[in-house]
């Protein structure tokens, strides 16, 4: 069997019923997570209807727990998303992010983690 080939059938199946799907959509709220070892913490939504995971990990080397929920948060806050990866991106993950993703499993947006290193979301 073809592996691209392969990956692209499933990515394209997943696609198109992850909408009907019976998950939770996590669309319109956001998520708090924070770190057990740093106390840092990160505010994620979701940019698509997927699955994401209960422990993500921090940069300090910890893991951060999804503590909280909230319908909206202020417009300073930063919000990271999670995102579907385009077939392309897909096609370039590790394995394990691979069979994620083909399950309907959402990807992080982590693209400046400077920023972050420098903002306390303390109030929350
Ligand atoms: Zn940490």
């Amino acid at each position: 069997m073809d592996k691209k080939k392969d990956i692209t059938k499933r990515y394209t199946k997943m696609a198109s019923t992850i909408e009907d799907a019976k998950i939770y959509d996590g669309r319109g709220t956001y998520d708090l997570y924070e770190c057990e070892k740093c106390g840092r913490n990160k505010i994620t939504t979701y940019a698509a209807k997927g699955v994401t995971p209960f422990i993500i990990r921090c940069s300090c080397g910890g893991l951060m727990q999804h503590t909280r929920s909230f319908k909206n948060v202020p417009d300073y806050i930063r919000v990271f998303r999670w995102k579907r990866p385009t077939l392309e991106q897909t096609m370039k993950l590790s394995k394990g992010m691979m069979e994620h993703v083909l399950n309907g499993g959402l990807v992080l947006d982590i693209d400046d983690e400077d920023l972050e290193e420098r903002r306390k979301y303390e109030e929350y």
